[in-house]
């Protein structure tokens, strides 16, 4: 391949390799895990409920339940749908696979539709066309931190009686309609995942039904009934019931101190996330090889990822061949993601071929992740666009 000629890997500009996504944790957040491991209570308990109020406060969420991941969210939001074998559930192929293997954990099936080709969100176009007697639920992915065009959505649920479930692990905090992604009511899972735009290490929240985030209270702690937490605490009761065969999903409070230190500074790190963003967009717009990420009016993105799509025919290397003349400059970047139907799992389970998703299979062989996170410096983001259009100079055609 081309790209691997030493002529062509120009001397990298930076000497030190730049991160695809590094956290971005302060000495407030290292103070915050300390205070908590010296306050004699580590697990789910006070720092815990404080991050549930003050998240669902945030986003003006009617409930929040914290837990150890997105992928727990997600699964439990599922179980209280009670939905299972015999059903299916609509999602897409651009996301990651904890997004299907949840709707697998509860003996449902998946149903692939395919993605819109300016956010790769949903196309509720195929969605509407995917439906059948044994739909019961919705799983959009607002990809990237782009909220999913959520009304012909919220209106085929409604017609057909559908659950919607929310994969918001990128979309903390985005709006849609000038409302808050997870204050909807319907049932939305978050990612504090390392690399998401909030991070606690691992973890997750729920937001939704006061009702049904309560069953998934439950069921997040082996299905034990009460506050169970608070039987080791003062004034606490020994006794309890359990009521299901629940989980082990609860959050802890090293991770709740963590979060509630980074929901503070959140709305500085998305400040300095936009500032990026446009920066790129600035560097990137109208350059013939480059394709930005889509832009609309009535959304506000979360920016998690800056997903860069190259016009392959305007370039004499792949997609590949890009990233490595990146990492040759030592610029770390990502692919979000390797579409789910490609996988050998979903694709030899459910026979699925690229042909039955095209924009998803032919998208995804153009599409990079730039570094994107609070933590890059203005000499950094410069980085990233010299390399960008260095290689885009050097391999045009
Ligand atoms: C990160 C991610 C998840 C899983 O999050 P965890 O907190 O690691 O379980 C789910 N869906 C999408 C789209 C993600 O990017």
């Amino acid at each position: 391949m081309s790209a691997n000629r030493p002529s062509t890997l120009s001397r990298a500009r930076r000497t030190s390799f730049l991160p695809f996504s590094p956290p971005d944790i302060g000495e407030a957040e290292i103070t915050a895990v300390v205070d908590t491991l010296r306050s004699g209570w580590l697990t789910t308990g006070p720092q815990t409920r404080r991050f549930e109020r003050e998240f669902a406060d945030y986003l003006g969420a009617p409930d929040a339940l914290a837990v150890n991941s997105c992928t727990a969210a997600l699964h439990l939001a599922l179980l209280v749908l009670n939905i299972g074998p015999g059903d299916e559930v609509i999602t897409t192929p651009m996301t990651f696979c904890s997004t299907a293997h949840v709707i697998e954990h509860v003996g449902a099936r998946p149903v692939l539709v395919d993605v819109a080709p300016d956010t790769l969100n949903l196309d509720p176009a195929c969605v509407a066309a995917a439906l059948t007697p044994a739909t019961r639920a919705l799983l959009p992915v607002h990809y990237a931190g782009h909220p999913v065009e959520m009304q012909p959505l919220r209106e085929l649920a409604k017609a057909h009686g559908l659950s919607i479930v929310e994969d918001a692990a990128h979309a903390l905090p985005a709006s849609y309609q000038g409302q808050r992604v997870g204050a909807s009511g319907s049932l939305t899972a978050f990612s504090f995942y390392a690399t998401k735009n909030l991070t606690t290490g691992e973890g997750g929240m729920l937001t939704g039904d006061p009702a049904l985030v309560e069953r998934a209270r439950t069921l997040s702690l082996h299905g034990m009934s009460r506050d169970a937490w608070k039987r080791y605490g003062q004034g606490g009761s020994w006794y309890y019931e359990v009521v299901a065969e629940g989980y082990k999903y609860n959050m802890t409070d090293i991770q709740a101190a963590l979060g509630l230190v980074q929901l503070a500074r959140l709305a500085v790190l998305q400040d300095r996330r936009r500032t990026i963003v446009a920066r790129y967009h600035a560097a990137f717009d109208g350059v013939e090889a480059l394709q930005p990420p889509a832009v609309r009016p009535d959304v506000e993105p979360a920016w998690h990822l800056y997903v860069l799509r190259l016009h392959l025919d305007r370039l004499t290397i792949d997609r590949a061949g890009f990233i490595e003349q990146l990492a040759a400059r030592n610029i770390g970047s990502s692919v979000h993601f390797i579409p789910l139907h490609l996988h050998p799992f979903y694709r030899d389970k459910y026979g699925w071929s690229p042909g039955d998703f095209p924009v998803a299979s032919e998208e995804y062989q153009r599409l990079l992740s730039l570094p994107l996170n609070s933590t890059l410096t203005d000499d950094d983001v410069d980085d990233v666009i010299a390399a960008v259009l260095e290689i885009v100079a050097i391999f045009q055609r």
